[in-house]
């Protein structure tokens, strides 16, 4: 189904959308949190959700922290890459609309993948991006760090967005369990203290590496036969 096209260049007649008493749309823009443990093909989600709006002619930018290509693109682990903003400390994302918007280019929305390795500032800038930009943005990322507790941007993407949803794509523990936590592996052993973010991937030759873990297993440490 074709959904209408907003931005600065709509000037569709005849389908004003309801308003609140604020004069703002009820139904506009909407801030959209997918969060799972690794593997589970966030990124990929990610990339189809691009898809999927582009086809329908919507207009959007990609941005990514810390992907496991180390390069500003988005990679997924079945081999689907899209070219992508790298989010650094400075980088403001309501700057990187308006300068867009400046250059002729329409956005509509934004997809920003790892968006658990963001800085708090770039959670509240995406909030204002949907409520004052009408720009929808949805986040995709881990919610819980290798001990097992929230990254600061995935909590207040819990406590912001308009909706928030696990990724139901299953990854297994190695016992066939649901894997629900993402482990660090260090010298064969699970870690439970150090940087909050260490990059590593989850290939048995990286030196730090994370096994997504049920939590029986995360919680024993208890990695299996392997
Ligand atoms: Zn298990």
């Amino acid at each position: 189904m074709a959904r209408p096209l907003p931005g600065p260049d709509d000037t569709r007649a005849g389908c004003a959308a309801a308003r609140g008493v604020d004069g703002r749309p009820l139904h506009a823009a909407a801030l959209k949190f997918f969060w799972g443990p690794m593997d589970c093909g966030k990124s990929t989600m990610a990339l189809q959700m691009n898809y999927n709006h582009a086809r329908q002619g919507r207009r959007g930018l990609v941005t990514t922290r810390i992907d496991r290509s180390l390069g500003p693109q988005v990679t997924t682990r079945i081999g689907l890459a899209h070219s992508a903003i790298e989010v650094t400390d400075g980088l403001d994302l309501r700057d990187l609309v308006r300068d867009a918007w400046a250059e002729g280019l329409r956005v509509d929305y934004l997809i920003c993948d790892e968006a658990s390795f963001y800085d708090l500032e770039h959670i509240e800038q995406m909030a204002e991006l949907v409520d004052n930009y009408d720009v929808d943005v949805y986040a995709f990322g881990l919610a819980t760090d290798f001990r097992s507790c929230l990254f600061p941007a995935a909590r207040r993407l819990f406590e912001l967005a308009d909706s928030v949803a696990r990724i139901q794509v299953e990854v297994l523990c190695w016992c066939g369990r649901e894997g629900l936590l993402n482990a660090r592996v260090v010298g064969g052993r699970v870690a439970r203290e150090g940087e909050q973010v260490v990059i590593g991937d989850t290939a048995n030759s990286a030196q730090v590496r994370y096994r997504v873990l049920c939590r029986r297993h995360y919680r024993a440490g208890d990695l299996g036969g392997r």
